[in-house]
């Protein structure tokens, strides 16, 4: 298999990059590695990932 896995940006047809991305939610701040394009901003984001980000979140809210 000689297929690359990119994903291009349906927007821009530009290769997503892999980004450090910051997250604001609850008031909570945590940053993780996302693909985003380079040209609109656009983040995908594997939602498990984020579900599990969030889920870590309101865990250590629920701790206070
Ligand atoms: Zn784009």
């Amino acid at each position: 298999m000689s297929e690359s896995t990119q994903i291009i940006c349906c927007k821009c047809q530009k290769p997503l990059e892999m980004k450090r991305v910051d997250f604001d939610y609850l008031n909570q701040f945590f940053h993780t590695d996302a693909l985003r394009c380079p040209e609109c901003g656009m983040v995908y984001i594997p939602e498990d990932l984020v579900e599990g980000k969030m889920a870590e979140v309101e865990t250590s809210l629920e701790d206070k």
